[in-house]
């Protein structure tokens, strides 16, 4: 469903399942600059299996780990 939401056309199917059996959706290669931040992978995603995290919120996730 993310997939189809996107409106730049970045996410896709990786070839990994989660435990539903189902394909996890991966960003393109190389075309995450190209993400507008927008979030309606996000919000679209009715069992919340997506989530959006700026740069700061990454930074602040790998230091946490
Ligand atoms: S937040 Fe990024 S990946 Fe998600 S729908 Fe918007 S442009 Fe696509």
């Amino acid at each position: 469903m993310c997939i189809s939401l996107c409106p730049t056309g970045i996410l896709e199917l990786s070839d990994e399942l989660n435990m539903r059996i189902a394909y996890i959706p991966q960003v393109k290669e190389g075309k995450a600059k190209y993400c507008t931040g927008c979030r309606r992978c996000e919000y679209g995603c009715p069992d919340w299996c997506i989530y959006v995290l700026d740069e700061e919120e990454i930074k602040t996730k790998k230091a946490k780990t």
